[in-house]
Order: structure tokens, then sequence, then C-alpha cells
């Protein structure tokens, strides 16, 4: 069985513990690769490296820093294929998704922050009659990035490129559950010429490793991704420690649907914003809000395509669902649906395992589940499922939706499907998300800023916002009068 391993100070070496955890493959439910159990003399291994890689990388010029992170960039593109195909087996997504969305986006990530550096710069403010002020933004030195399974190496290259770019050494942690699109990056980076100790990567617990990131005193800041529990948790550790901190958390997205809407166009985007990634984007828009005059036909058109979609193995080139991550978020799901079911909910399609045959028989395959009839205040409307279940609710009112939608602990993401420009303006305006996509979703720009409100994290990833998060402002007044 392949064992993999951390990738500290350019290597690649076994956790000092000797201990590995299993790593599954969602299509099939069994075993194919061992991860390192990892712990805090692991951490403390890669705080060394990284301290020692510090002076060399946050010294070196930015053109030198932004050229190891295009090459770096492309080692992924060069890699496209393996990387796909890893992804894919880690994950159970399709291998098409992994194919268009995962692996270009991790190629992007890098280039773009590696280009971004470049145009970073800093403000300066004159005083009248004393002098002028100027702000350096240095590198904060050492810092933890750890990310969650739903798009593995998307987001771990969303987090560790703007770190490393502007000019810090990386403490990088990937889900347990999906690490080995992580692992394969070591050997990119190292190719890339990217020096020692720079970008150190472990695999292991969240308990474990990833605690130990969080609490190690010389990690000066934690950009974390997942779930809202989990980030309560590394902010009551890292707040008293006064570490930077950027939390990107759960979701529960509303997709509101207005009667004059462009139809055809929501209904296709409506089936993605539903179910790509089998569910499990955070972006994902898993409250579907529908004015009344087109409520049923929505429900008829959009129920027949979903009970159309192929849910089926990764590599099959007709499948539009593949497998969920896991057997136990799986089981939650299932479990979510029991209760819609206890709540008074009608289930329209789904609502059940894909059974698969041979060697996927074993497989984490559910069908996409459509829930109508269920209050907008219940747990099943409230609470994260993350997985291939939505929702649908009648509207009469923007005030109406407006309250419903905004009525979560959430606010990621929202979608509104007008064609009325001053409403789209006014909802933009009132609902209360980081995101808001009007007639679209998941379009991204990666200058913009990139979070959520309430529940769903503080502070913005993207752009300047990740240079500036991973930055340290000093300003300095120089009084000359
Ligand atoms: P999770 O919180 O269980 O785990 C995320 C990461 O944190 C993993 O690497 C895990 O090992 C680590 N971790 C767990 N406990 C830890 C601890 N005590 N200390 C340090 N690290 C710890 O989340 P998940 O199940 O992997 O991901 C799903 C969640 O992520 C969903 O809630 C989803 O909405 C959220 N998510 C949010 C965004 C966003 O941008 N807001 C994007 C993707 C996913």
């Amino acid at each position: 069985m392949e064992k993999l391993a951390n990738f500290i100070d350019g290597k690649y070496v076994a956790p000092i513990k000797g201990q590995y955890i299993d790593n599954f493959e969602p299509a099939t439910g069994k075993v194919y690769s061992l991860i390192p159990n990892s712990d805090e003399e692991d951490v403390q291994m890669a705080v060394n490296a990284a301290e020692k890689a510090f002076p060399i990388w946050s010294k070196m010029s930015t053109e030198e820093r932004s050229a190891i992170l295009v090459r770096l960039s492309e080692g992924i593109a060069a890699r496209m294929d393996e990387f796909v195909q890893a992804e894919s087996k880690d994950n159970g997504k399709p291998v098409s998704l992994a194919a268009h969305v995962d692996i270009p986006r991790a190629v992007s990530n890098f280039h773009f922050f590696a280009t971004a550096i470049t145009h970073f710069s800093s403000e300066s403010h004159y005083m009248d009659g004393i002098g002028v002020n100027f702000t350096l933004r240095k590198p904060l030195g050492i810092v933890g990035c750890i990310s969650p399974w739903n798009l593995p190496l998307y987001l771990f290259s969303w987090k560790i490129a703007p770190a490393l770019a502007a000019g810090n050494c990386v403490i990088a942690k990937p889900s347990e559950i999906t690490p080995y699109t992580a692992y394969l990056l070591g050997k990119v980076a190292k190719e890339a010429g990217m020096p020692d100790g720079v970008l150190n990567i472990l695999h292991g617990l969240g308990g474990s490793v990833g605690d130990a990131i969080v609490k190690h005193p010389k990690i000066k800041a934690i950009s974390f991704t997942g779930g809202t529990k989990t980030g309560e948790y590394i902010a009551r550790t890292a707040a008293p420690m006064f570490k930077k901190l950027s939390l990107e958390l759960g979701g529960k997205n509303p997709n509101i649907i207005f009667a004059d809407c462009n139809f055809e166009e929501m209904l296709s985007t409506t089936l993605r914003s539903s179910f790509a990634n089998q569910g499990q984007i955070c972006l994902c828009g898993s409250r579907i809000f529908i004015e009344r005059p087109i409520y049923e036909k929505f429900k008829e058109a959009f129920v027949n395509k979903v009970a159309a979609t192929v849910v089926s193995y990764p590599s099959d080139p007709q499948a539009k669902l593949g497998a969920v991550v896991s057997e136990p978020h799986m089981e939650k799901i299932l479990s979510y649906i029991e209760l819609a079911k206890k709540e008074g909910g009608t289930i329209l399609t789904g609502g059940v395992k894909e059974q698969l045959e041979g060697d996927y028989e074993k497989g984490y395959f559910l069908r996409p589940t459509v829930i109508e009839g269920l209050a907008f205040d219940c747990r099943t409307n409230q609470e994260e499922i993350f997985g291939p279940v939505v929702t649908l609710t009648p509207f009469d009112t923007e005030e109406e939706v407006l309250a419903m939608a905004n009525s979560t602990q959430y606010g990621l993401s929202a979608t509104i499907w007008t064609e009325n420009l001053t409403r789209a303006h006014r909802m933009a305006d009132e609902i209360q998300a980081g995101i808001v996509w009007v007639n679209c979703w998941l379009v991204r720009d990666l200058r913009t800023p990139f979070g959520g409100v309430k529940a769903s994290g503080v502070g913005r990833e993207g752009g300047l916002e990740a240079l500036r998060f991973f930055t340290e402002p000093k300003n300095v007044l120089i009084k000359y009068y």
C-alpha cells in the first residue's frame, strides 16, 4: 500500500512517530493509501525548517519569488492529468470536474498571486506642514494554512499562493480525507526552485497536527477554511495568542428566483449551483426560493432534470455527480433527508443511495435530492448539509424572501435571478452575504474579496485582501517641517 509522506525542508519525510491513517477512495469505499498521522513533533520540525528559510525567502527580490511561483503554476499544468486523476480518485468527484475546475483553478491561483505580488503597493499619506507617512507591508514570518476536502488543491493553493507570494514561509495542512494532490505538490515546488523550508506540507488529523499548527507560538497567522464549529475552536485557541486569523466557514446559501428571470439560463445554472461537486461546494445554493407565479413550472422542469441526472463512478464521462467524500459524510446527508421527512418535507426526487455495480458497489453514491413543503426556519433549512440536497420554497414578496434568505446563522453567498435591474440592486444590497451573484453562479474574478459574514467567517481572501492579510502594515512618519 502506498504511504504518503510529509514534505518538510524540501524533502519527503515519514512522520516522526511512524503512525499512519487510512485514506479511502470514495468511489470504491476501499483504503488505497496511507497518510502520515503527524503531530506536534512534525510541526516543530517544519517550524525549524521554515525559520531557517524565512530570511532567504523574505529577502529574495519580488521578481525572483514571482518567477518561482509562476514555475510552480506551470509545473502543475504540465502534470495536469496526474493531478486530475489523483484529485478525482481521492475525493470521488467526476474526472471531468477535476479537469475543468479544480486543477486549472490551482494553476490559476499560483499564477494569479505570482503576478499580483509584482503589482502590490502600499499607501502614503502626506500631512500638511508636517511631513509624510508611508506604510510598509512586510511578510508576517511563518504562517499556517489549513484547508478542507471539498475542493482539495483548489482551496489549498488559494491560501498558500498569496502567503508565499507575500514572502512568508508556510506550514500547510490539507484535509486528512483528501491529502493526495497536496502530497504531489511538494515535488512540483522543489522542481520550480522553491528554497527548502519555504513550503512545508504536513498530513494528519485536525485535532492533532492541525491543532499543533494553530497552537504553535512561532506561527503568526492562521488561514483556515472548513466547518463553522472548527473555525470557532480555532478562533478560541488562536485569538488569545493574538494571531492574525482568516476564517472561511460554512454556508446555507439562498438561490432566489423571480418570475421575470431568464428561465432557461436560470434552470441550467440552478442545476449546477445545487449539485456541482455532489453539492459539496460552500457556495452551492441549497435553499431555492421561487416566486409563486412560476413555482409549479420551475418545480416540474427542475425535478425532471434532476431525476435524469447521471450519478456514476468518477471516470464515467457521462457522470454529472460522482461519490460524496466519505461514508460518515454520506450517513450525515442521509440523516438530514430523514430529518426533512420528519419535519414534514416531501421528497420530490432522490433521497436514496445510487447503487452501482462491480468495483463501485461499496462507493458513496447518492441521488441528487429535491425536497419541498418545509418551513423556512426548520433545521433542514437552517443547518448546513453540504451534500446533493436542496429545498424548494415559494415566496410572494421581496420582503418575505429577504427575511427567509437572511434567517440563517450563515452569510456566505447568494444568487438572485431577475431581469429587473433596480430589484437586483435592491436585493443585492439587503442580502446578508459576502458574495452575491446576479443571473449567474460561481463566476469568479480572483481580484475580488471572497468570504462570508455572520457564522460564515471572518476576513476576506482574494486579490489585495489576501496579500494584505499575509503582510503586516507598519506606518512610518517622516517629519520634515
Ligand atoms: P473541517 O472543519 O472538518 O476540516 C477542515 C480542515 O480543518 C481539515 O484540514 C481538518 O483536518 C482541519 N481541522 C479539524 N479540526 C481542527 C482543529 N481542531 N484544529 C486545526 N485544524 C483542524 O471541515 P471539512 O469537513 O473538511 O470541510 C467542510 C466545511 O468546509 C463545510 O462547512 C464547508 O462549508 C466549509 N467550506 C467553506 C469554504 C469557504 O470558502 N467559506 C470553502 C470550502 C468549504
